[in-house]
């Protein structure tokens, strides 16, 4: 099924993120994280796709049995910063003929060493379009409520994604934040600038401080008083701070819930037993807007 589908049928929708296991793991291991996460009935699970630049070639395997085997809708990603165009036609003849209906239409990350060979892609926008060209997938994209970390301004990111947009995207996916207000004062923008797509939002549950000072350095996302204080309160007691995390992921999710917000996606870290904890504690919440 089409994501752009389940958006028209229903509000919120709620997905997961999952990241294929390291080469020297064998990829069962992802299935545990599948089937904790089954329960939780999410709308569709997300595959990331060599983030960190390795395990492209499990993220279509992973998705297709998520699909095929578990039933439940999938999200495969897909960056084109390193790829020919027949590179990526290949990959998107192997999606479809694996039932896969939905992409996340990336760039991805520049490589460390930036010699990477030919290319036919600058931007996600030029995958986007290459997409829609072919046909046959609902596509989603990338959205930074903060701004992307490489743009100067947040009104040229918006300018750039508007772009994007235009080229052929049904729905957006944000970058994990941790103060609504960004998240909503981005929406107001992103109206004035005419994009009506549903935006969901991304939300990481913080369970260490380490983790926080990747995601941060990696992403710029700002850390609300509330939250450093948090992390400064508990940084040695990792339980505390774990629970705190998983709190904090929720009040923020309630909030956007209450807010009206068209989608939660949950950066799962491969780690069923948070999810759990966090949509359990909103579970009423998500029945009564479900059935209004
Ligand atoms: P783009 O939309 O191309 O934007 C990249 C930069 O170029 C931005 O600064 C933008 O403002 C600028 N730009 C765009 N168009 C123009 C233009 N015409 N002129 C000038 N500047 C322009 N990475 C992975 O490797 N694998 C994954 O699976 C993955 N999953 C992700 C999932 C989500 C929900 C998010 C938010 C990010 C994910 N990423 C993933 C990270 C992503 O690849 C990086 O953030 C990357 O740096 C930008 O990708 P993009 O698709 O947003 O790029």
């Amino acid at each position: 099924m089409f994501i752009k589908d389940i958006f028209s049928k229903k509000s919120p929708v709620i997905s997961f993120e999952i990241f294929p296991p390291k080469k020297e793991y064998p990829i069962e291991t992802i299935y545990d994280t599948v089937e904790g996460l089954k329960g939780l009935n999410p709308d569709f699970i997300s595959v990331t796709y060599g983030a960190g630049g390795s395990n492209k070639d499990r993220t279509i395997e992973i998705a297709s049995t998520v699909k095929n085997k578990y039933g439940i809708e999938t999200l495969a990603h897909l960056t084109c910063y390193t790829s020919t165009k027949e590179e990526t036609e290949f990959i998107l003849e192997k999606l479809k003929r694996n039932n896969i209906d939905n992409i996340l239409a990336l760039r991805g990350d520049p490589p460390i060493n930036k010699f990477h060979g030919k290319s036919n892609y600058k931007y996600a926008k030029d995958l986007v379009r290459h997409i829609r060209k072919i046909g046959k997938f609902s596509i989603g994209a990338a959205a930074y409520p903060e701004g992307h970390i490489e743009c100067d301004s947040l009104d040229k990111d918006i300018e750039n994604l508007k772009q994007k947009v235009d080229c052929g995207v049904d729905f957006l996916i944000t970058q994990l934040f941790f103060d609504n207000e960004k998240f909503y004062e981005y929406k107001d923008k992103l109206i004035k600038k005419n994009i009506y797509i549903p935006i969901m939002a991304g939300i990481m549950p913080v369970l260490n401080k380490k983790q926080i000072k990747k995601m941060v350095s990696l992403s710029g996302a700002t850390l609300p008083k509330k939250f450093i204080r948090i992390l400064n309160k508990y940084e040695y007691q990792p339980e505390a701070l774990k629970e705190a995390g998983i709190i904090y992921a929720t009040e923020q999710i309630i909030d956007l819930l209450s807010w009206g917000v068209d989608g939660i996606h949950i950066y799962t870290m491969n780690k069923p037993k948070i999810a759990s904890e966090i949509v359990q504690k909103f579970s009423s919440i998500r029945y009564a807007i479900n059935n209004r």
